[in-house]
């Protein structure tokens, strides 16, 4: 059963580095994000969904936005986002391409006024993961894949005790990643490449969704 192990293969899509960075993923590191606190334990994911313009996929736009290049001109939708300076700390896109923006080590500023469990603030404690996509379209396969490996990797890395939507820690505020995010299916995926990969099986178990 140990047999990644014993082969000394890596046995996951991703890894996280000494410096809080996925080896596997597209880095493209953003300057919006400022260090946690002393002693911060990382315990949140938050799952997201962007799509620049809405509804449509494949632009350079999310990127941008998240790197403080985005062409304010270039879609009437644009206008409102110049004051923004937001950052997740990873992208996945429609083909499950996986960009990072900024160092799990740090602090992204992806979930802006927010409570979990009633802390508040989750920037502080939680690492930002955006999806291509909408409130109104499934999302895609390999987009399920992709969350799902990071997510191991990610758990492997960090105290993570929680998994969450940012409509949920924004209620009222924000729907994302909405009604069509298929939490049992991104469970399901997560339990079945926990396994594969053979890490973090002696870490308390990652809680999907808890309120
Ligand atoms: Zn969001």
């Amino acid at each position: 059963m140990h047999r990644n192990k014993a082969l000394g293969q890596p046995s996951s899509q991703f890894q996280i580095d000494a410096a809080g960075w996925a080896v596997g993923a597209q880095h493209v590191p953003s300057p919006n994000f400022d260090a946690r606190a002393e002693g911060t334990e990382i315990a949140l994911l938050v799952i997201h969904n962007i799509s620049l313009p809405p509804s449509q996929f494949g632009g350079p736009y999310i990127a941008d936005l998240f790197l403080n290049k985005l062409d304010y001109d270039a879609d009437p939708y644009f206008d409102q986002l110049r004051p923004l300076r937001v950052s997740a700390h990873f992208l996945i896109r429609r083909d499950g391409t996986v960009l990072q923006f900024v160092s799990a080590h740090d602090r992204a500023w992806h979930a802006g006024v927010s409570s979990f469990c009633g802390q508040e603030r989750c920037n502080d404690f939680s690492i930002g993961i955006e999806l291509e996509g909408t409130d109104f379209d499934a999302f895609a396969d390999a987009q399920y894949t992709a969350l799902a490996a990071l997510t191991v990797a990610l758990k492997a890395a960090y105290p993570l005790m929680h998994v969450t939507g940012h409509e949920d820690i924004a209620p009222g505020r924000k729907t994302d990643p909405g009604p069509f995010f298929d939490w049992a299916e991104y469970q399901a995926r997560y339990r079945v490449q926990q396994k594969q990969a053979n890490i973090g099986e002696a870490a308390p178990d990652l809680a999907f969704r808890l309120m």
